[in-house]
């Protein structure tokens, strides 16, 4: 699946760049990325559409212009280990695998993850380890991480997790009650407590607590 990307992808990565997303790096990435491979065949149609779509268990991908937004936010390096919370379909994780050395993802649907995994490998991507798990806890066996986003919103911001992030690393994570207005927060660790910066309005499927029982 190296195919050159289709014209609908480029226009959706036109339009990501008139709405602010302007890293080329990001984009590049963004244009890297088939969508389509990440959502079902019911849903194929509108993969390069600028909206979340739903991809089973109540759950959605993200609309691409957030996943540009949140990337950006994020400020990767090519050498960086990152943990993301709430694989989902996996496109996320797919975009910030090639933009980092190595990407964990943790989902609590099993099913979910399962079929991200597939998607991974299916485009090659070796640099993405999974886990079934509550993304409350992180992953502590390998923490810390250099950056770490989660794409569910929290009620309020995950300690946890800010635990395991390396000094000077970066958390974004949508904050906020489930079925409201959610704002995206960029915390930066400092050696004595840490820097939070709102990017904005957001909304996202709420993060819930445990794994899921389906699982
Ligand atoms: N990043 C995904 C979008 C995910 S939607 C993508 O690119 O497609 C949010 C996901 O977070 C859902 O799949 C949901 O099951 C998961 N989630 C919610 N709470 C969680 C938790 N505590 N731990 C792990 N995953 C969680």
């Amino acid at each position: 699946m190296t195919d050159a990307p289709s014209p609908d992808l480029i226009k959706l990565i036109m339009e990501l760049r008139g709405q602010g997303v302007t890293d080329a790096r990001v984009l590049d990435a963004l244009e890297r990325v088939p969508r389509a491979a990440f959502v079902s065949e019911a849903q194929r149609s509108q993969a390069y559409e600028n909206k979340p779509l739903p991809i089973g268990l109540g759950q959605t991908i993200s609309q691409p212009f957030i996943v540009g937004l949140m990337t950006h936010a994020l400020k990767l390096g090519e050498r960086m280990k990152v943990l993301e919370i709430g694989t989902g379909s996996g496109y996320q994780a797919a975009v910030l695998a090639k933009l980092s050395l190595r990407v964990y993802t943790m989902e609590r649907h099993r099913d979910l993850m399962r079929e991200a995994e597939l998607r991974f490998k299916k485009l090659g991507l070796s640099n993405i380890v999974t886990a079934h798990g509550d993304g409350y806890l992180g992953w502590p066996e390998q923490a810390p991480f250099d950056r770490i986003i989660v794409t569910a919103a929290a009620p309020e911001l995950p300690d946890r997790l800010i635990d395991q992030l390396k000094i000077g690393g970066i958390l974004v994570c949508p904050v906020g009650p489930a079925g409201a207005t959610q704002v995206l927060l960029r915390v930066t660790k400092q050696d004595a407590g840490k820097e939070v910066e709102n990017l904005g309005f957001v909304a996202f499927v709420p993060m819930l607590q445990g794994v899921a029982r389906d699982g």
